[in-house]
């Protein structure tokens, strides 16, 4: 019987604890606030946003909002991060990507002090990654983590496969399964015989943004997959990058798209804002 893996509830479970977390926190004379940059009025930026405060306010996080225009230059964009960077009362900052194209993202990022980069994008956050140290771990494949742990699946000794190499996907998350004891092989568009290589996988996940790629034939029989693409397919609906009716007899588990790791995505951005808070 293949098991659906529920983002929505477990992200919801995870929301409810920080909002405990929080009412805590609050008690004791400890706020937590997030700011939040977005710069135009890119649709689907637009709606990130949203979500993203409405988290905040469910948990009990107090969300500053900044929606600059188009036009903001880079050093504008920069003076704001520094102000925010300065500001005790601010304890996360968010700046929603992608930014237009005048204005170089990863100035941005690298702008952003590694104690209030609850993306967990900077360098320094990335590099405590690596070498294990506590720090802001990037919250998708932190949200991966979460789905596999409380779904009871064990990453311990297990063939993972990362199929896609990107600094907020792909990397971090081959970065996480090490650390979980999986064994770690990372596919990009260079692997030679993808297939072969995804077929070795007990869990497969797949970050290649390439709608419904992955058909059954990627995947061995019992698999566990996760599924981070996201897309509108021809009939404006949301698919993955996984083909989830082909696949969904062969494996033991899949996550929904959507419903799956979106939802996770933002539930860990909420609990690195209370990290960063409680720090
Ligand atoms: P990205 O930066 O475009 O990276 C895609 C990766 O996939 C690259 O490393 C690329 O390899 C690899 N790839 C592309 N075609 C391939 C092929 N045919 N065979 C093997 N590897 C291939 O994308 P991303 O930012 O990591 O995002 C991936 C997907 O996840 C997108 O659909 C995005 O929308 C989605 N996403 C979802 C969430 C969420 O919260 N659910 C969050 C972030 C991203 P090369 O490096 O060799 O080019």
């Amino acid at each position: 019987m293949t098991r659906l893996i529920d983002g929505k509830a477990i992200s919801a479970q995870i929301k409810e604890e920080l909002k405990e977390q929080v009412e805590a926190m609050k008690a004791d004379g400890q706020s937590v606030c997030l700011a939040v940059i977005q710069v135009g009025d890119d649709p689907a930026s637009s709606i990130y946003v949203r979500n993203k405060k409405k988290a905040c306010a469910y948990i009990g996080i107090q969300s500053l909002s900044y929606e600059l225009k188009e036009t903001t230059t880079q050093e504008e964009l920069l003076e704001l991060v520094e102000k925010l960077n300065q500001d005790e009362n601010v304890h996360g900052i968010l700046v929603q990507l992608p930014l237009p194209s005048h204005i170089d993202e990863d100035a941005i990022v690298k702008a952003i002090i590694p104690e209030k980069d609850v993306d967990g994008f900077h360098p320094e956050s990335i590099g405590k990654m690596v070498i294990g140290e506590d720090g802001f771990e990037s919250c998708t494949p932190a949200g991966v983590i979460q789905l596999l742990k409380r779904s009871g699946i064990e990453i311990t000794g297990k063939e993972c496969v990362v199929v896609g190499r990107s600094n907020n996907v792909g990397k971090p998350m081959g970065l996480l399964l090490l650390r979980e004891n999986g064994t770690v092989t990372i596919a990009h568009s260079k692997t030679k015989n993808l297939k072969e290589v995804t077929k070795r996988a007990d869990i497969l996940i797949v970050a290649m943004g390439k709608p419904k790629y992955i058909t059954s034939e990627y995947i061995k029989d019992g698999a566990v997959v996760i599924d981070v693409g996201m897309h509108r397919d021809s009939e404006n609906k949301l698919c993955g990058d996984v083909d989830f009716e082909d696949v969904k007899d062969k494996v033991s588990a899949i996550t929904p798209v959507p419903g799956g790791v979106g939802p996770m995505t933002i539930a860990m951005l909420m609990c690195n804002c209370v990290k960063a808070a409680s720090k």
